[in-house]
């Protein structure tokens, strides 16, 4: 009577070592990629400002939105 009380979710079948791996293919973390700023040098992430700097596409992004 008191296993009724506390039924927890159980799965159907074993899932199949292929099966595991295939939907932890997916888990990987990809390694951080950097390219270094055009205007400082330094790095910073692709198709972003850049911190250092507040450049992007070969102008000062920051500075043009303050004024
Ligand atoms: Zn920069």
């Amino acid at each position: 009577m008191i296993e009724r009380l506390c039924w927890m979710a159980v799965p159907k079948s074993k899932i199949s070592r292929s099966r595991r791996g295939q939907r932890r293919s997916h888990d990987s973390l990809k390694k951080v990629t950097y390219v270094e700023c055009p205007n400082c040098g330094e790095m910073k992430l692709p198709y972003n400002i850049c911190s250092s700097c507040g450049f992007y596409a070969g102008r000062d992004v920051l500075a043009s939105e303050q004024s």
